[in-house]
């Protein structure tokens, strides 16, 4: 099995080959896409999960109770 000897990775963004001024992405949007998704996930990480239940919306709830309760 021959190994290439160079192999360009993916940007994992959009799978575009890698430059190399913007490791590991293939440009500096890629790198602001994920610079973004990063911040916005280390926010649910770091935080213990933030409620994420909304509160039972009043409309739901006018529904289940129905006008002729
Ligand atoms: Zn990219």
């Amino acid at each position: 099995m021959a190994r290439k000897a160079k192999q360009v990775a993916a940007c994992s963004i959009c799978g575009k080959p890698v430059q190399e001024a913007y490791k590991p992405f293939c440009s500096k949007r890629c790198a602001d896409v994920d610079l973004h998704r990063w911040l916005s996930g280390a926010y649910v990480i770091g935080g213990e999960s933030v409620e994420e239940e909304p509160p039972s919306p009043p409309a739901a709830e006018a529904i289940r109770r129905g006008p002729k309760a």
